[in-house]
């Protein structure tokens, strides 16, 4: 670690439980955002700012006016142009030395396996469910540990999942509702600091996971209503097994 490094991360080597040890496993680690929006934009800036190594991004998105007011990984500028684009840029301004991989595509299960291999971790931070399935299905074949989030309106919901220990999305959520059964943000509106709050956490989810620090959010289901101001934790039964666990065994 280069003298500059250390200072900038003097606070993250202070903490109990990381240390230059810590320090140094962050930037050489490996971390995938699905989603460079409401949900990716805080996760990658937090990632970035806290000194993973490696972060690669995968969003087929351009950059929508009605984007601003939550994905503050974008500006006015960047309306109209790859999202992957304007991420990246702003992730580089505040760490040039990250190495980052772009794909500027749609998630689809011919490309999942290959696009998702090789991390020590992965966000999922999207906005659909096919997705979220797919993201859990790829996570869960291969042992890559990642987190889940999802936000609407007021509300947001958080998990982590760690293959073999604990449930997976598709154990608690089993499959992709029918259309129009779930409202989206683009119908009911979302705060975005409400997506601020849930992609911190999943950030923060990725950091204890290399790190090995404390407890992650496995088994247990965290929503937050920021209305009443009110996080609840909900406890997974850990015995449900989805075909997609059971095919691991
Ligand atoms: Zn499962």
């Amino acid at each position: 670690m280069t003298d500059t490094e250390r200072e900038i991360y003097r606070r993250n080597i202070l903490l109990e439980g990381v240390g230059e040890e810590g320090q140094r496993r962050l930037l050489e680690s490996r971390v995938l955002v699905v989603g460079a929006g409401g949900l990716g934009s805080p996760a990658l800036f937090y990632l970035a700012a806290a000194g993973v190594g490696e972060i690669a991004i995968v969003d087929a998105d351009r950059v929508d006016l009605s984007n601003l007011q939550r994905q503050i990984l974008h500006g006015r500028g960047d309306v109209g142009h790859p999202k992957v684009d304007s991420a990246g840029r702003s992730l580089l301004r505040l760490r040039p030395d990250l190495r980052l991989t772009l794909h500027p595509v749609r998630l689809t299960e011919d490309n999942a396996p290959e696009i998702l291999r090789g991390f020590d971790f992965v966000i999922e931070a999207t906005d659909n469910f096919q997705s979220k399935f797919l993201v859990n299905d790829t996570c869960v074949r291969s042992g890559t540990a990642f987190s889940h989030a999802g936000i609407l309106g007021m509300c947001g919901q958080t998990m982590t999942v760690v293959p073999g220990k604990g449930p997976c999305y598709r154990c608690v959520f089993e499959d992709v509702p029918p259309a129009g059964a779930v409202k989206t943000t683009s119908e009911v509106g979302v705060m975005g600091s409400v997506a601020g709050v849930l992609g911190a956490v999943q950030a923060t989810e990725a950091i204890k996971h290399i790190l090995n620090l404390g407890r992650l959010l496995v088994g247990r289901l965290l929503t937050w209503d920021a209305l009443s101001m009110t996080f609840r934790e909900v406890e997974l039964p850990p015995g449900r097994q989805c075909p997609v666990c059971c095919g691991r065994t």
